[in-house]
């Protein structure tokens, strides 16, 4: 246990100040340490956020291992290119349910069963378990909510005694908090921050580097006053003033002096690179190409649904230094009549259909869809875009006016999309979906193939609904070519159209396997050719 050294992160003031982010763009700062986990634990009683609402949640991010997590993994994965495990997120739902079976299994025979210890017991037994399991050099723990919440006491109280059990020189805390900028006086205030710090030190923990969350960079004078007030020194003091691009987070870490102050006090071997980072952020600054993706969807109205596809495109456009404009396209308002699909795409360069579920703004997407068909219009279609881009197809190619999926339509004539077989007698909704990553079989001589550079591939999936096997050879024979399927052939996963500049949709959700440094394929063909560049060139096929 002893060769691990922990970062622990905490946020106060208030939620929403990027502490995932800051996270991860810590790991991707002393990447090049060894192996990095980074472990989430959050205080709500959800066993995990499958079941959650996007709308309010934001994204359900789904891993390689189909562990349904928050966001922030997303953050982790991108900035860190690993692959995090499902058995990294705590969450109080699963921490209690462990613990009450146990009670009621009798474990705990004749005791009170308390918070304190028991509670806390189970959170240091599941750092531990990863810990065993791992073996990392660095295991980075963020704790969810802000310091003083009752449901994340938990976590605060077993990193408080984590430095106990370790030796604080294995135990850097980082404190992420807020100095908010008061336009009426013209000035930032630390009071928040110093009051915040106390709250901390109260709960037995007192931080190694403050990031101070702010409007613009902190001056040095306002570093000296929080640093002598909070009994802390100047250095110790990070600012985190607003920027554009988040990529950007962990150059301005660098800067500050956060990776000097981590390697002294973890005593942590050098070895850091952010040398390829700085291009791809360099090339996200001043790029040298735009183009205009409308995303057509529902749920319009948080952009955090949709924040992996998001970050798969700025990671696309990274590479070749395009800017890439997002247009957002409710499609309810196509369904309504309120707008034509043409009116919708006008100017766009690419189309983007994501996932979703139900029956609302369907038809405008698939209008959309069959625009960007009709019109060589670029389009790329994840998950419910894969599935109505075969709709669109089934209807006007193949002359079934009717088709439609069983999700929406149960006494469709031509069910060309129909529930996968073993979903039809799951009706529990915890973690029951087709989910994580499968290997796809790819069609050697395909636009997939051009992508991918292999014939094999890993993606991960979200979903119930597949192509009916029973329609698959009236697509083929109609032109619809199948660019890869699962390994036994029956699940179609990739699709796309010959003739067409770019016309791919996929089963999986490609969005979640795509890093800054390594953009998903699909992802970096479509923007591509959203640029008007051809879709694969040989230094971009890189991934997998
Ligand atoms: N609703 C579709 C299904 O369940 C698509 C899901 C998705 O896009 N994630 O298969």
């Amino acid at each position: 246990m002893h060769h691990t050294k922990f970062i622990i992160v905490t946020g106060g003031v208030l939620s929403g100040l990027g502490k995932g982010t800051a996270t991860a763009a810590i790991g991707r700062l002393i990447k090049g340490v060894g192996k990095i986990v980074t472990v989430k634990c959050d205080g709500y009683l959800n066993v995990d956020p499958g079941t959650m609402n996007p709308v309010e949640h934001g994204e359900v991010f789904v891993l390689h291992d189909g562990g349904e997590v928050d966001m922030d993994f997303g953050h982790y994965e991108r900035f860190l290119d690993i692959d995090c495990k499902f058995s990294w997120n705590l969450t109080s739902g699963k921490i209690f349910n462990s613990v009450i079976a146990r009670e009621r299994k009798g474990d705990f025979l004749g005791k009170t069963i308390q918070i304190f210890p028991h509670i806390t017991n189970e959170v240091k037994a599941w750092w531990k378990r990863t810990l065993d399991e791992e073996k990392p050099d660095v295991m980075m723990i963020e704790i969810g909510g802000t310091v003083g919440d009752i449901e994340n006491a938990w976590y605060i109280e077993a990193a408080r005694q984590l430095k106990k059990i370790v030796g604080s020189d294995n135990v850097c805390y980082v404190h992420l908090t807020y100095v908010p900028f008061l336009d009426s006086v013209g000035e930032p205030k630390t009071k928040p921050a110093q009051r915040d710090i106390a709250l901390l030190r109260e709960k037995g923990i007192t931080p190694d580097a403050i990031l101070c969350r702010s409007r613009l960079p902190l001056s040095k004078k306002l570093k000296d006053k929080l640093a002598l007030l909070c009994d802390l020194e100047p250095e110790q003091i990070i600012s985190a003033p607003d920027i554009d691009d988040i990529y950007e987070i962990p150059l301005m870490f660098r800067q500050e002096g956060l990776l000097d102050l981590l390697q002294r006090r973890l005593q942590l071997p050098s070895g850091q690179d952010l040398a390829s980072w700085e291009v791809l952020v360099n090339n996200i600054r001043t790029p040298q190409r735009e183009c205009t993706i409308a995303i057509c969807g529902k749920y319009t109205e948080l952009r955090d649904s949709y924040a992996s596809v998001i970050e798969a495109l700025t990671h696309a456009g990274a590479q070749i230094a395009a800017k890439v404009h997002l247009r957002w396209i409710e499609t309810t308002d196509i369904d309504d009549g309120k707008l034509t699909p043409a009116a919708a795409l006008a100017g766009a360069d690419g189309v983007l259909v994501p996932g979703g579920f139900g029956g609302r703004g369907v038809e405008g997407k698939i209008a959309v869809i069959k625009h960007a068909r009709e019109n060589n219009v670029p389009f790329l279609g994840i998950c419910y875009g894969l599935q109505l881009a075969v709709i669109d197809f089934a209807r006007s190619v193949c002359r079934l006016p009717d088709a439609n999926t069983t999700e929406i339509n149960p006494a469709t004539p031509h069910p060309v999309i129909d529930i996968l077989p073993e979903q039809r007698e799951v009706y529990s909704k915890g973690g029951t979906m087709r989910l994580g990553a499968s290997k796809n079989d790819i069609k050697p001589g395909t636009m997939a193939a051009a992508l991918y550079q292999t014939t094999e591939c890993w993606e991960r999936h979200r979903h119930r609904y597949e192509v009916n096997p029973e329609y698959h050879a009236h697509l083929q024979a109609a032109g619809l070519v199948f660019g890869a399927t699962s390994q036994n052939g029956r699940i179609v996963e990739f699709i796309e159209l010959p003739n067409h500049p770019f016309f791919f949709a996929t089963q999986a959700h490609n969005e979640l396997t795509s890093r800054l440094e390594r953009p998903n394929p699909a992802f970096a063909g479509f923007v591509r050719a959203s640029c008007k560049l051809p879709p694969v060139e040989q230094a971009l096929s890189s991934h997998q």
